[in-house]
C-alpha cells in the first residue's frame, strides 16, 4: 500500500499535449498564429448574435440532449438523431470512444504521425496504442494497418486527411481496407479537415458509415466552421456506438453557447463555402510557389501544409517565429503550418524560398 494517493499506472504514462504557440510580438510587424489550424475569418453571419443571445441564458444547463443541434444535423445530413453523438470538440469524441469499446490491454491501431491527441486519449483509457508508421509521402498505410489489427484491436483510427502530414485516403482504398478489418473492430474516420478535401476519388463519409456496421465519422465545428473556441464536435455513427459515444459523456459538456452557435454555422452554409474555396485557392497557391522554389511537399487536403524538415524542423520554425508567424514543429520530423491569413503565408513563402534545398 503506497503512503500518498496514487493515480493509475497509465495516467503517469499520458503523453503531454503540445498546443500551436501563440506568436511572439515583434516591434514593427503584425504577428500571426498559423499554429493551430484555425480558421482566421470572423464569425459566420449570424453566429454571434446567435451565441450572444444564448449567452444570456448562462443561468440554465444547456439542453443535454443537444436537441436542437442534433435536429439541425440530422436534417442536414439526412441521417437519424439517434445515430449522432455531439461532444466538447470530436478531441472528446476519441476519449469517449477509448472508454466505451476498450478495456486493459485492448489496441487501438491508428497511423504515425497523425493527430497528437490519439495517443493521449489510448492513454487516458488504459488501452494500448499501435502506431502504423505512414509512408515517405506522408500517407496511411492502410495494408500495414490492416495487417496490425489483432485480436485485442477494437478501435482502428483513419485521420483523413492527416494532420499533420495533409495527405487524404481516396474511397477505393478505404473500402479495400474496410473489406479486411473484422465487423467487431470500430473504423473512425477523422473527418476534422472534410471541407477542405479536392482530389478524385474523394471519401464520401456518410455513404461509407450507410454502409458499415462498424463505420463511425467524427466532425468538428472547430476548423472550417471557426468554433475552435467553443468545442463542439459530434459522431456520426451506427445507432448501437452512438448510444454508447452519448452514454460515456461528460453530462452538460456542449454549452448552449456552443449549440446555438453550431446551428447557426450549419444555416450559414454558403458563407462558409466560400470562405472555405478561398482557404483552398491560398493553398493551392502557397504549395505552388513552394514548390516552384523546390519544395518536396506531401499532397495538402487540410487547412495546412506540411514541410518534412528532419532535423531542421526546429531552426525553419525559428526562422519563421522570427518573421512574426508562429507555426507548428513536431520534433525533428517536420513544421505544419496553418493556411490563414494572406501576409503570414506570404511570410512563410519568403522564409521556405530561403531554406530551398
Ligand atoms: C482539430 C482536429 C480535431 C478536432 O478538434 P476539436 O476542436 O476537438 O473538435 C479532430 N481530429 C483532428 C485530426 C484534428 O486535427
Amino acid at each position: 500500500m503506497s503512503t500518498t494517493p496514487t493515480p493509475r499506472p497509465n495516467v503517469l504514462a499520458i503523453p503531454a499535449y503540445v498546443a500551436g504557440k501563440p506568436p511572439t510580438p515583434r516591434p514593427g510587424l503584425t504577428s500571426y498564429k498559423l499554429s493551430s489550424n484555425e480558421n482566421p475569418y470572423p464569425p459566420l453571419p449570424g453566429v454571434l448574435e446567435a451565441a450572444t443571445e444564448a449567452a444570456a441564458a448562462m443561468n440554465r444547463y444547456p439542453d443535454m440532449g443537444s436537441s436542437a443541434l442534433y435536429d439541425a444535423l440530422s436534417a442536414r445530413l439526412g441521417v437519424p438523431t439517434d445515430d449522432l453523438a455531439a461532444a466538447t470538440g470530436s478531441v472528446a469524441l476519441i476519449y469517449q470512444l477509448v472508454n466505451a469499446f476498450c478495456g486493459p490491454g485492448d489496441e487501438v491501431v491508428y497511423a504515425w504521425r497523425s493527430f497528437e491527441a490519439y495517443p493521449i486519449a489510448v492513454t487516458v483509457g488504459g488501452a494500448t496504442s499501435v502506431q502504423v508508421p505512414l509512408t515517405a509521402e506522408g500517407r496511411h498505410d492502410l495494408d500495414a494497418m490492416a495487417a496490425a489489427v489483432t485480436e485485442r484491436t477494437r478501435i482502428v483510427m483513419v485521420c483523413t486527411p492527416n494532420n499533420p502530414t495533409g495527405p487524404a485516403v481516396g474511397q477505393a482504398e478505404l473500402d479495400a481496407f474496410l473489406a479486411k478489418v473484422p465487423q467487431h473492430v470500430v473504423v473512425v474516420v477523422d473527418e476534422a479537415y472534410l471541407e477542405f478535401v479536392r482530389m478524385a476519388d474523394a471519401v464520401d463519409g456518410l455513404a461509407t458509415y450507410r454502409a458499415h456496421p462498424n463505420v463511425v465519422l467524427f466532425r468538428t465545428f472547430s476548423k472550417a466552421y471557426g468554433l475552435a473556441g467553443f468545442r463542439v464536435g459530434y459522431a456520426v455513427a451506427p445507432g448501437p456506438i452512438a448510444a454508447a459515444l452519448r452514454a460515456v459523456s461528460l453530462p452538460f459538456g456542449v454549452s448552449h453557447v456552443a449549440q446555438a452557435a453550431a446551428i447557426a454555422s450549419l444555416e450559414a452554409g454558403d458563407a462558409l463555402m466560400e470562405r472555405v474555396d478561398e482557404l483552398v485557392a491560398r493553398r493551392v497557391d502557397v504549395v505552388a510557389r513552394l514548390r516552384d522554389v523546390g519544395w518536396e511537399l506531401p499532397d495538402a487536403q487540410g487547412n495546412f501544409v506540411w514541410f518534412p524538415l528532419g532535423e531542421r524542423t526546429p531552426d525553419f520554425a525559428a526562422a519563421c517565429g522570427e518573421a512574426g508567424v508562429s507555426v507548428r514543429p513536431y520534433a525533428t520530423d517536420g513544421v505544419r503550418v496553418t493556411i490563414g491569413e494572406a501576409e503570414a503565408l506570404d511570410r512563410i513563402v519568403e522564409v521556405a524560398a530561403q531554406f530551398a534545398r
